[in-house]
């Protein structure tokens, strides 16, 4: 078994805090099975490192050959042999020098000796405190290995597992070092939980928000724009504005003024607000524009809006009288997120963030978060999200070595975090905590939603801060003709417009409800001397505003209704000579199934329905 840094040095994301013991063990020892099979295949390869993964194992064998589909079979089928054995796991503790000795043709084995046992007794004498190695062997195979292991190989089920595909690694993942094979495998507990996994696996190909994006014609991400900087095409950027006007029309219900400040600011501004701090590793390099002044005067593009809005608030004097005041903004941000990690437009380096920033009397906090959690429980219930869980985000772990990622001010955060988990207890809802997952200048209650393979993302955020008001002096005047301080709660209710979309793009697996949906109509006259009459009716919903396409190609009927289903349209109107003759069109959905005929007023009607009460039809 590997460290955490040594898997994260392989470049796999180390193993979270909640995986499942019971499917860690599982995994784990499907993984010596493995490298049995491998090393019998192989008698060459040399055993690396093989630590559980999300949905199963990897294990890195140092081997100059690329193993056939033929040897994949083969290794696969051997392991089945070897689990219905019957091989018990059985641990041995051995002393660095045993295992000097019993791994002595595998330099990858020898150099993790010494990790294990450095700054220790050369011997690794326990006697002296040294850690205790462990081996493990199943059958005739034995691997350094700190467990633990199901009992025997008769506990792994022959047919929950899969060995997926052989790809390339480095030692300690880095490419200065030995080229490695991956061998991959997905492991389960039994051959239902693999299947399930298998479907689920197809499903997310199928919802795959980056494969429908081009399929749709929503977005691209062109080369020349850097990774990162997606394009939204027409009926992306449709979606967008619609998402956009929703969400901006239901705050200024609530009470919000919308603002624009610019995307950038002088580096003073994030000195003062403690982002240059605390979050540099996360903006891009400052510019230099060659017009002389300070470090200071440098150009940089803004990772988040909140020191921006500080400025509108700053703006003139503000009496209690006027808080709560809540500026938000559609507000463009540029974080530089490692190349690793975007993709899509569900991590991208440049986001337009449903952004806010409500300043209010310390009395009003509790109040003003209830009242994002509805706006954000209505928001969600008309984009069709029903499943999320709240997240209570702290700063670290008291004792964990933060290396300055959050501001220095244990009571602060204390009393922050309290008032945040007041308001989610008080409001009934359940949440969980989570350490480490706090932004740098105070704790986020986090709206966390799971995708098709069962990953958590943030969505939504609220978060509760004292932190930068004090850095930028904040002040109203109180009743009493005081200066107070006001506190700031941040909040992002429908996320990036970015994020948001990868989301329901995969939510609705590309058929957006017919209120977000690029085109709503799609007309198909059967025969050229329809086509008159099909523009008549494309222009009565238009004038309603309704977003139509009407194909005047020469396809065939049938050609041109599948075409609109591919392109996941809501409603398909096809108009023959009885439809015209009635001043009706056929209706049809896009999942087949058929209305049929009504007049155009009726259809328009219906439309109008659908839209307003934002449902699927
Ligand atoms: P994360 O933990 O996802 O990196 P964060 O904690 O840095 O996000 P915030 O600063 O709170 O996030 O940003 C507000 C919201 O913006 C997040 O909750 C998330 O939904 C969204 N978001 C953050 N980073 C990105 C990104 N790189 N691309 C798209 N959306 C993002
Ligand atoms: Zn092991
Ligand atoms: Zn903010």
């Amino acid at each position: 078994m590997a460290s955490e840094a040594e898997l994260k040095a392989a470049g796999e994301k180390y193993v979270p805090k909640d995986y499942d013991p019971a499917l860690y063990k599982t995994r784990h020892s499907f993984a010596h099975v493995l490298a049995q099979a491998v090393t019998e295949r192989f008698p060459q390869a040399k055993p690396t490192i093989g630590p559980p993964v999300e949905f199963g194992f990897y294990y890195d064998f140092d081997l100059d050959t690329q193993p056939s589909d033929a040897d994949l079979n083969w290794i696969a089928d051997r392991m089945r042999q070897i689990i219905k054995g019957k091989h018990a796991f059985r641990v041995r503790e051995i002393t660095a020098a045993e295992g000097r000795e019993l791994f002595k043709d595998n330099p990858y084995k020898l150099e993790l000796i010494d990790g294990l046992t450095n700054g220790q007794d050369e011997y690794g004498n326990s006697a002296a405190g040294a850690p205790l190695l462990t081996v493990y062997q199943q059958d005739t195979f034995v691997d350094l290995c700190r467990g633990p292991h199901v009992e025997t190989t008769r506990d792994l089920d022959s047919k929950g597992f899969k060995v997926t595909q052989v790809t390339g690694s480095y030692w300690r993942g880095d490419e200065k070092n030995k080229a490695l094979k991956r061998f991959h495998a997905t492991a389960w507990g039994n051959e239902a939980d693999l299947k399930a996994h298998l479907e689920r696996i197809e499903e997310a190909a199928r919802r795959d928000h980056r494969k429908l994006g081009r399929d749709l014609e929503l977005f691209s991400n062109e080369p020349v724009f850097g990774s990162g900087f997606p394009m939204l095409l027409p009926k992306g950027a449709t979606v967008r504005r619609l998402l956009e006007q929703f969400i901006t029309d239901y705050e200024r219900h609530a009470g919000y003024q919308h603002v624009y400040t610019p995307d950038a600011a002088k580096k003073e501004l994030y000195r003062i607000s403690g982002h240059w701090e605390h979050y540099k590793d996360s903006m891009f390099p400052p510019m230099d524009l060659g017009e002389g002044g300070q470090e200071w005067d440098e150009l940089c593009l803004r990772p988040m809006c909140c020191p921006h809005h500080i400025q509108v608030y700053k703006a003139k004097p503000r009496s209690y009288r006027d808080l709560p005041i809540r500026i938000a903004e559609l507000g463009k941000m540029y974080r530089y997120e490692r190349s690793g990690v975007v993709g899509g437009l569900s991590r991208v380096r440049c986001m337009t963030l449903n952004d806010a920033h409500l300043f209010v009397r310390p009395a009003q906090v509790k109040a003003e978060i209830a009242g994002v959690l509805a706006l954000m429980k209505k928001a969600y219930a008309d984009l069709g999200i029903t499943e999320f869980r709240f997240r209570l985000s702290k700063n670290d772990e008291p004792g964990a070595a933060s290396k300055g990622k959050y501001v220095d001010n244990p009571e602060l955060w204390e009393s922050s975090t309290r008032m945040l988990r007041e308001v989610l207890t008080e409001s009934g809802m359940p949440f969980f905590e989570a350490w480490g997952e706090a932004a740098f200048y105070g704790p986020k209650i986090d709206v966390q939603v799971k995708d098709v393979m069962g990953r958590e993302e943030t969505l939504s955020t609220i978060q509760a801060d004292q932190h930068l008001p004090e850095q930028f002096k904040l002040e109203f005047k109180d009743s009493d003709d005081t200066a107070k301080r006001p506190v700031m709660i941040h909040r992002g209710v429908i996320s990036t417009m970015e994020r948001m979309m990868s989301y329901l793009i995969e939510l609705y697996a590309g058929a957006f409800p017919p209120w977000l949906a690029p085109v709503q109509v799609g007309i198909v006259p059967i025969a050229d001397r329809h086509f008159e009459y099909a523009e008549k009716v494309a222009a009565t919903l238009e004038e309603k505003d309704f977003r139509v396409e009407n194909d005047l190609g020469d396809k065939r009927m049938n050609a041109k209704i599948r075409e609109f289903q591919l392109q996941k349209v809501p409603y398909v109107l096809v108009i023959g000579d009885k439809e015209m003759a009635a001043d009706s069109a056929a209706v049809r959905l896009r999942s087949g199934e058929d209305l049929g005929a009504k007049p155009v007023a009726e259809f328009v009607a219906l439309l109008e329905q659908v839209v307003k009460s934002r449902t699927q039809k």
